[in-house]
């Protein structure tokens, strides 16, 4: 064998996959790595870091470090809560108020309203929503700061993208170029897979699949998390003007370098609307969206989304009406 194909064979890259569960879902990591012992420690180290960022960031947990400090009227931050409270604070600033972290009261009771199948009443509402609003928390160098006791904080839109930043960064430290991380709505990867020109990823509601390297995508919608109450349905997304669940049925993606943008502007594009949605994309260097207006059955795509990946529009509930209509 010529010295250049032994190390051509030595230097093989196999794909290899894992699923774990954390912050209330399926986080699967796809990677390249020369052999299963390298491949095993790499998902150990990403899916332990994945595990530290759900005990700060969760607001299920009564010991994360995101409950401690909405218990205290001022509090120092960690790292991560600081990079996530600060995109946060940022996102809320672009879309007036659209994307809020400080949304948990409204949040909470949206999974109450959820299991009691009834809403809040308009008190219980009101009560809320002065707990709540983006203007009421102040971030100064590593701290946070609250002017009204009570305000709970919920990351729940943001964090499973930075999550999958972080997931990719340490892979990268161990020399993993190659590799893909999905949780739910949304993912994030690294280089392409090796003799690929990117990682293809389809998106359920288009028929044309992205061919990306190192970006995120992510989806936000109500299509698996909401309730119906007297015939309408209210999105796990709350519209912080009334401080109840969407009641428009959007499916927003957006690509973006990072997890953590890409998560959190799907999530503000959905309350933002079509619209002021599309506004904010356009002024976001290196980030595009597509918007599936589900009621009207179109796809509208920002000026940045690859050529290539622009469906002829088939919209899901095309779709799902032909195949309903199947004997
Ligand atoms: P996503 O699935 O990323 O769109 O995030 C939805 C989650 O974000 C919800 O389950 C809540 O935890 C949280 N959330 C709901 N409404 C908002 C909002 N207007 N701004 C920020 N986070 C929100
Ligand atoms: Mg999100």
């Amino acid at each position: 064998m010529s010295s250049k194909l032994f190390f051509l064979a030595i230097a093989a890259l196999h794909p290899y996959e894992a699923v774990e569960p954390h912050m209330g879902t399926l986080f699967s990591i796809k990677l390249y790595a020369g052999d299963e012992k390298s491949a095993k420690q790499a998902f150990q180290a990403a899916f332990a870091r994945i595990a530290q960022l759900d005990e700060t960031l969760s607001d299920y947990k009564a010991e994360s470090e995101l409950t401690r400090v909405t218990l205290s009227s001022r509090a120092a931050l960690s790292g991560d809560l600081f990079t996530v409270l600060s995109k946060g604070q940022w996102l809320s600033a672009q879309t007036d108020g659209a994307f809020d972290v400080t949304l948990g009261p409204l949040t909470h009771l949206w999974r109450q309203a959820r299991r009691a199948h009834q809403l809040p009443s308009a008190e219980v509402l009101q009560e809320a929503l002065s707990r709540s609003g983006f203007r009421k928390m102040h971030m100064d160098g590593q701290s946070v700061r609250f002017d009204v006791s009570g305000m709970q904080l919920d990351v729940g839109g943001i964090a499973k993208g930075y999550a999958a930043d972080e997931a990719l960064a340490v892979l990268s430290k161990l020399g993993i170029k190659s590799a893909l991380v999905v949780a739910s709505g949304d993912l994030a990867f690294s280089d392409a897979p090796p003799g690929e020109e990117g990682w293809k990823v389809a998106i359920e509601a288009l028929d044309r699949p992205l061919l990306l390297t190192n970006a995120a995508v992510s989806t936000s919608g109500s299509a698996e998390q909401n309730f119906v109450v007297n015939g309408v349905r209210y999105s796990h997304i709350i519209d912080p003007k009334t401080g109840l669940g969407l009641t428009t049925s959007v499916t927003t993606t957006v690509i973006a370098p990072h997890g953590i943008d890409a998560d959190g502007m799907a999530t503000a594009i959905n309350v933002l609307g079509l619209e002021r949605g599309l506004a904010f994309i356009e002024k976001q260097s290196g980030v595009a969206a597509a918007f599936l207006i589900d009621q009207e059955r179109r796809v509208v795509f920002s000026n940045r989304w690859p050529v290539a990946a622009r469906s002829t529009l088939t919209p899901a509930t095309d779709r799902l009406r032909r195949s309903e209509r199947r004997p």
